[in-house]
């Protein structure tokens, strides 16, 4: 059985699955935490890096996470667009507190430039997590961006990416690239079933009925 251990990284949170053997790092945060994030992977020896997308504050630090321990980076195609601009898919927001969190993505997004990287391992919806010492599976999960997925550990644990975020109550995603993608990866989300749900941002619940 796998422990998942949350990484506060100003107000996103990245994730290192481990089971006392191996583990897997989850997003990368923010520049601002590199340090915090390389510790956490040498105390439970990392050897894949996964991005549930490629927005840069779950991005930014994959590049020298990657390079400084020598593993690779997993994460979807559909996201490498993201990589060299995260202006390359457009985000809409809903509803007033979408319409701020994006106000400040997009200002984020005109100053920050990503250090480049090359995904070596593209995963997939039901890709299995075995190679890496980890029982878990991909869960793709479009909508935020086209390339977001989630990763289903132990049948018990969910991490989402920001498919759902829980920035200021546990909500389906603020904001997304397309709408009903982000709308039916959240009602894929509620019929996996009894998980703990692991957000991009916010404190983890448990699973329920996002879409009304
Ligand atoms: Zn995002």
């Amino acid at each position: 059985m796998s422990e998942i251990h949350r990484i506060k990284c100003g107000n996103g949170n990245c994730y290192i699955i481990e089971n006392g053997t191996n583990g897997i790092l989850v997003d990368t945060g923010k520049k601002e935490f590199i340090d915090k994030v390389i510790a956490s992977c040498k105390s439970y020896n990392v050897k894949l890096i996964i991005l549930t997308h490629a927005h840069f504050d779950h991005a930014e630090n994959a590049a020298q996470i990657s390079d400084s321990l020598g593993i690779p980076i997993g994460m979807n195609e559909n996201d490498c667009n993201l990589i060299q601009a995260n202006t390359n898919q457009s985000l809409v927001a809903s509803n007033i507190l979408g319409k701020i969190v994006l106000s400040a993505s997009l200002k984020e997004f005109a100053v920050r430039s990503m250090p480049g990287f090359k995904p070596s391992v593209f995963l997939h919806n039901d890709d299995s997590l075995s190679d890496y010492g980890i029982n878990a599976r991909i869960i793709s999960l479009p909508g935020h961006t086209n390339g977001s997925i989630g990763i289903d550990v132990d049948n018990k644990h969910l991490i989402v990416g920001d498919a759902l975020m829980n920035m200021f109550y546990p909500t389906v995603s603020m904001l997304y690239h397309n709408r009903e993608n982000m709308l039916e990866s959240a009602r894929k989300i509620t019929s996996i079933g009894n998980r703990t749900i692991y957000f991009g941002h916010g404190k983890p619940v448990t699973n329920k009925q996002w879409v009304k």
